[in-house]
């Protein structure tokens, strides 16, 4: 057999045994980078970011942005050992911290590293408003979208680096992350998620923010707040990592109901806007 074809079918291999399967859809992923590997890295980059910038203690809106972390945090655990999935984040840190940043951007870091800017609370409006984006962007991390970016660059890099299939202490793997988060032109500015990656993080999330007690609906008006922020000018980083769309507002109303009887199953009756 051919060298060329050795490693190629070596790449099917790792591609093969390489994935994880996401707790909430069933399908499987790809993870060519584990976890284990990810979430230090992860942990580091957002200590570095917080040290970098102005973290807000102590004020209303920052004790809000704890109060709806710690509630969409449980919200994942009780959905996830309630699927079968208890130990699915055994390895998370959570934390939430609300930024001094005129930008309009939030964003969750795989093993639970949120992060709001002060800019993005006008639009985020209230409590039900910061659990709308707050749900969406834990369920990014929840099901390991950042993780699949990693492995597609991963996969190109098998191509480029024919050979080299100790993918797990492959040099490049910081770099990758790095590149895959958008660290190193800005330090935690995620780079565009894929549509299919958007529309399953807006349904994840809606689930999860009716666990927590909050009204899915809100979502589509939060959206709707969004798009209205976007007109003129440049788009805020929010928008250009999460682009707003009509289907989007349409598909978050048609699926907060079943968010709402999700929840119901575990006993949340009310939900406040
Ligand atoms: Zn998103």
């Amino acid at each position: 057999m051919k060298y060329s074809k050795i490693l190629s079918l070596i790449a099917i291999a790792v591609v093969a045994f390489a994935c994880t399967t996401n707790p909430f859809t069933g399908k499987k992923t790809l993870a060519l980078v584990p976890n284990s590997q990810i979430l230090p890295m992860a942990f580091q980059q957002y200590d570095q970011f917080l040290s970098e910038n102005k973290v807000v203690k102590g004020t209303s809106q920052s004790q809000m942005i704890q109060n709806v972390g710690q509630k969409i945090a449980t919200a994942s655990e009780r959905y996830l050992t309630a699927n079968g999935y208890a130990g699915y984040l055994q390895d998370y840190r959570w934390e939430y911290n609300l930024v001094e940043d005129p930008a309009v951007n939030a964003w969750c870091m795989p093993g639970g590293k949120i992060v709001f800017y002060t800019g993005i609370m006008p639009i985020a409006q209230d409590e039900a408003g910061v659990a709308a984006i707050m749900g969406h962007e834990v369920a990014h991390a929840l099901a390991n979208h950042g993780q699949q970016r990693m492995s597609a660059a991963q996969l190109q890099q098998i191509g480029a680096v024919a050979g080299n299939v100790a993918l797990s202490k492959n040099p490049e793997t910081q770099q990758i992350f790095n590149s895959a988060y958008g660290i190193g032109t800005q330090v935690g500015v995620m780079l565009p998620f894929s549509r299919s990656n958007e529309t399953e993080a807006d349904r994840i999330g809606l689930t999860l923010m009716a666990i927590a007690g909050y009204d899915p609906i809100v979502g589509a008006e939060l959206w709707q707040r969004m798009k209205a922020n976007a007109g003129g000018g440049a788009p805020p980083e929010f928008l250009s990592t999460h682009p707003s769309s009509d289907t989007r507002i349409a598909n978050i109303r048609q699926w907060a109901p079943e968010a709402k009887a999700e929840a119901r199953k575990f006993g949340v009756t009310t939900f406040r806007k």
